[in-house]
């Protein structure tokens, strides 16, 4: 049915690439480009032979002419660009100008400024709509899955959202005193800034990590969480009508944050370049390059993850609480693509937003937050796909 360009080899592109690979009826050629070819052409070698037929090739994402002509040359029928948040915009000018459509799993955030905000992508909603080409934003699992979970309670069982948790678990182990889950750049960036959460139309700011509770997650059990800021907030609070609060929480371990503190403390997390031996140097970039990189945490990772959101609301003039979330094995996920599972519940999403814009049911002209579209064939395909979702009436609140 369709072609599809997967830009980035990292752990997400992985996942993306092995997925695309297992819906060959909807993904009958993919080509993989990233900066690093090699991690594309190993990609090749472990899914060459199956029905979908694989393509590589070098790119730098940061060049927007680059993309153009790789754009071009392939004429995919969608963008995946499971490259860096940092490449959003050369992507998106790319897309625009040759016609195709967009997805991303993260939003826009210039490197030398460490703020996410969707303002930067939905501004090109105008340009999209008059090219006639859609653009889905934000669609691994946070933000992404846990945007569609918002819709289908919206859709079916509520009549007004009034507060939103989004629960993020990984209680995964990796066997290292300290590593990141994700791009440690990014992962880092986004626990060193401070908390927000939004409430009666306001934005409020807590400190990084001031706000903690211990929340007791169905097939894990006690965690600590801490209150962070997520890019899904800024767009569910624009897209839920009558939502009065809107948080998200993360669970970290205690050894997770006295390493953080450590590395805080003596200016590793720092993205202000500094000077080492007659050359700039950002201190994270650095941090990046010493710590284990998280495409290799996966035969390694035991434990599960599991990510939801608990809803609080009326329907037909009655108070109802919801929950909807994900369990995932990480070795279950290794086992089966070679990725942990913080990069498969990332990967698998950005597939099925694919597949729903090649198979038409997500295809319109503009740039869509993924709460924006039909829930119901995405939600059905969470449960064809490897990320199968369970729902509770009755789940523990959090004050
Ligand atoms: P990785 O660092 O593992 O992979 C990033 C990939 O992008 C690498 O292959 C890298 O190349 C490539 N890349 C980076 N810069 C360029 C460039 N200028 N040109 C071409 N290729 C480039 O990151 P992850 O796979 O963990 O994350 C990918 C994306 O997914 C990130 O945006 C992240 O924020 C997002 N994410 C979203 C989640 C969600 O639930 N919504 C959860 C987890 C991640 P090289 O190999 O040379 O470094």
């Amino acid at each position: 049915m369709g072609k599809a360009l997967i830009i980035g080899a990292g752990g997400v592109g992985r996942v993306v690439a092995h997925k695309c690979a297992q819906n060959p009826d909807v993904f009958e050629e993919i080509l993989i480009a990233s900066r690093t070819k090699e991690k594309c052409d190993q990609l090749k070698k472990e899914l060459d032979g199956g029905k979908t037929k694989v393509h590589t090739a070098k790119v730098d994402a940061d060049n927007t002419e680059e993309l153009i002509s790789l754009i071009n040359d392939f004429k995919p029928g969608i963008v995946i660009n499971v490259a860096l948040p940092y490449q959003d915009l050369t992507i998106m000018d790319a897309c625009l100008a040759t016609g195709t459509d967009y997805l991303d799993t993260a939003n826009y955030e210039p490197p030398e400024i460490p703020k996410f905000e969707y303002k930067w992508q939905w501004a090109y909603k105008e340009r999209y709509e008059k090219a006639g080409i859609t653009a889905i934003l934000g669609c691994g699992f946070d933000p992404g899955v846990t945007g569609v979970f918002t819709a289908y309670a919206q859709k079916h069982y509520f009549d007004e959202i009034h507060y939103i948790d989004i629960l993020d678990c990984n209680a995964g182990d990796h066997g290292y005193p300290f590593a990141t889950n994700f791009n440690p750049e990014i992962n880092i960036r986004e626990i060193t800034a401070p908390g927000l959460y939004w409430e009666n139309g306001e934005w409020i700011e807590t400190k990084p990590l001031e706000i903690k509770r211990t929340y007791n997650f169905p097939e894990i059990g006690n965690m600590d969480i801490y209150l962070l800021h997520h890019e899904e907030i800024e767009s569910l609070a624009k897209n839920i009508k009558g939502v009065k609060r809107i948080r998200f929480w993360m669970t970290f371990s205690q050894k997770y944050l006295t390493h953080l503190q450590v590395l805080q403390n003596v200016g590793m997390t720092s993205i202000e370049p500094i000077e080492f031996e007659g050359k700039l140097i950002q201190p994270l970039k650095f941090l990046k390059a010493v710590l284990p990189d998280p495409a290799t945490l996966g035969p390694k990772t035991k434990g599960k993850t599991n990510i939801g959101c608990i809803f609080r609301g009326v329907k037909d003039g009655k108070p109802r609480d919801y929950y909807v979330y994900n369990v995932c094995d990480h070795q279950e996920c290794y086992r089966e693509v070679g990725s942990q599972a913080v990069s498969y519940t990332a990967g698998v999403p950005a597939m099925i937003g694919a597949m729903m814009v090649l198979t038409g049911k997500w295809k319109k002209p503009g740039v869509f937050n993924v709460e924006e579209l039909d829930p119901d064939p995405f939600m059905d395909a969470l449960n064809k796909n490897g990320l199968p979702w369970k729902e509770s009436f009755t789940p523990d609140i959090l004050d």
